[in-house]
């Protein structure tokens, strides 16, 4: 099977990305990752432009990575200067690695613009540059940088900058989209053209300002690139790079070609996740593979063709990229999907029995309440197991009060108490907070704590409140969606009130009670 090799610069490009910052120690983790995935390049950083991306440099050697080569990426050398002479080139070979990306212009806009030199010193600039870096016994990756844009204003030229590098010994061309302008049609053409023009190994490079980089780099794969770069998720600068997570998978089940091993393909969902949570990002539910969403379905109809062939509504077996079908709770669905996510959770519910048509009365009864259960999963499987008798209690609350004073020097103050009971121990409890919940929140966990270690381990991660009915004003209901963490497991409960705080509240109490639950 023809592998297409994957080259990753989420290290570089992607941490280009607005709103992303890695550490060092980040930097490092992910490059672990993506050696484990099996990935076959990882693009560190610009050793020239920042000291962490030295520093990178020196610490990935220590992880003695299994499969992956690092690449370390800079550009040509200045105009009317020598290569062996030149800072960038020197931090470059400084950096060890086995594989040096050197970037160059085969725009002339670029050239005369931006360089401000002539288009004939900008192909010595490349030649010199891989020549010399190609002494050192590098393999030698040449990034065309606007290759696209460059090849539309002046295609005689665009080609004569890839050519020069290539007459400098490169080892394969990666031809740019850059600004992220191209259409699939034109990435065609221009690659067909330059496949005719040249015979050494092409690679792609996308970004997604069109929102087309997947699109452009699996046309470029069929067009004959052996080499595509991208980011995990997506990220980068603008509207992102090229998302790997996308193309990997579509290489491997839809084009009969080999990006990672099938086993390593089960770890996509995962991988994708663990990038998501170092770049302190929040997991897109809808992305395509491995979003929680992408295997999900909740029209009643689509979830009773998906018991009768899941291949009605499921492009590929979800368990080939390590993500799973799920079906939502919904009174859109209702019943097939009530019985459909219990099984998924374990628990059997006969359609007939009376438990079973309790439960389903109850839902019902709960959501035309204002509950809602898809995005509260905990909830869910704690009403089927207590309605079920699959529940034992943990405590019992006894009262709670909160209260909220605002000083006459400006301070606002919040505290709370809590008086639970477990077993037969009554215990009563203050916590100062931020805010109503979160001192109510700090004091049933104090509360809890003692008797229930496990509690310090779990941590708040988000709050959502959503007005149901808007017409009653401030005396609408409340919808409050709370979202747990530990280092296990995620879970999230809803409470429902024309109260905020009993809301959140009810929220909170189910989100411990199916901690505690878990065990
Ligand atoms: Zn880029």
């Amino acid at each position: 099977m023809k592998t297409v090799k994957i080259y990753d610069t989420t290290l570089r490009d992607g941490t280009q990305a607005e709103g992303i910052s890695l550490s060092l120690n980040d930097k490092l983790k992910i490059a672990k990752r993506l050696d484990q995935f099996g990935i076959h390049y990882i693009e560190g950083g610009w050793p020239g432009s920042n000291p962490k991306d030295m520093a990178f440099f020196k610490e990935v050697k220590k992880l003695k990575l299994k499969h992956s080569k690092v690449a370390a990426f800079g550009s040509t050398r200045r105009p009317h200067t020598k290569a062996s002479e030149d800072a960038n080139i020197k931090a470059l070979l400084k950096a060890q690695t086995d594989v040096i990306t050197a970037f160059g212009k085969s725009w002339n806009l670029h050239v005369t613009d931006v360089f401000k030199t002539s288009l004939k010193e900008n192909l010595e600039m490349i030649f010199d540059t891989v020549k010399y870096i190609k002494t050192r016994r590098k393999e030698v990756i040449f990034d065309a940088e606007h290759f696209f844009d460059g090849y539309l204003a002046d295609s005689k030229y665009a080609i004569e900058a890839i050519k020069a590098a290539i007459s400098a010994k490169c080892d394969l061309v990666c031809l740019c989209d850059t600004n992220g302008g191209m259409l699939p049609s034109q990435m065609r053409d221009i690659i067909k053209r330059v496949g005719q023009e040249v015979s050494v190994p092409l690679g792609i490079h996308c970004h997604n300002d069109s929102d087309l980089a997947v699109s452009n780099s699996i046309v470029a794969v069929e067009e004959g690139c052996v080499h595509v770069q991208g980011t995990i998720n997506g990220i980068g600068e603008r509207c992102g790079n090229a998302n790997l997570v996308s193309i990997i998978p579509l290489l491997n089940l839809k084009m009969g070609l080999r990006a990672v091993s099938s086993s390593k393909l089960k770890e996509l969902t995962e991988m994708s996740r663990y990038v998501y949570e170092i770049c302190n990002l929040p997991i897109d539910h809808a992305k395509p593979f491995v979003g929680k969403s992408a295997f999900a379905h909740k029209g009643g109809v689509h979830v009773n063709a998906m018991m009768k062939n899941p291949e009605t509504y499921e492009h590929i077996k979800a368990n080939l990229v390590g993500n799973k079908t799920r079906f939502l709770v919904s009174e859109l669905s209702g019943k097939t999907n009530i019985l459909l996510k219990a099984q998924e959770l374990d628990i059997n519910l006969d359609k007939e029995t009376p438990e079973t048509k309790k439960v389903l009365f109850k839902i019902q009864d709960l959501e035309n309440q204002g509950y809602q259960f898809e995005a509260a999963e905990a909830s869910f499987e704690l009403l089927l197991k207590k309605a079920l008798g699959q529940y034992r209690s943990f405590f019992e609350i006894c009262c709670f009060s909160t209260c909220v004073e605002k000083r006459e020097d400006g301070k606002v103050l919040t505290g709370a108490t809590v008086k639970v009971k477990v077993k037969d121990k009554v215990e009563l409890t203050a916590g100062e907070g931020d805010g109503p919940v979160n001192a109510l929140d700090n004091a049933f966990r104090k509360a809890l704590s003692k008797f229930y270690p496990v509690i310090n381990k779990i941590h708040l991660v988000d709050y959502k409140v959503r007005v149901i009915d808007s017409d009653a004003g401030t005396a609408a209901k409340v919808r409050v969606f709370v979202q747990f963490r530990d280092d296990k497991d995620d879970w999230t409960t809803v409470g429902v009130s024309e109260n905020i705080i009993e809301a959140s509240w009810n929220a909170l109490v189910e989100a411990i009670e199916y901690k505690l639950l878990k065990g």
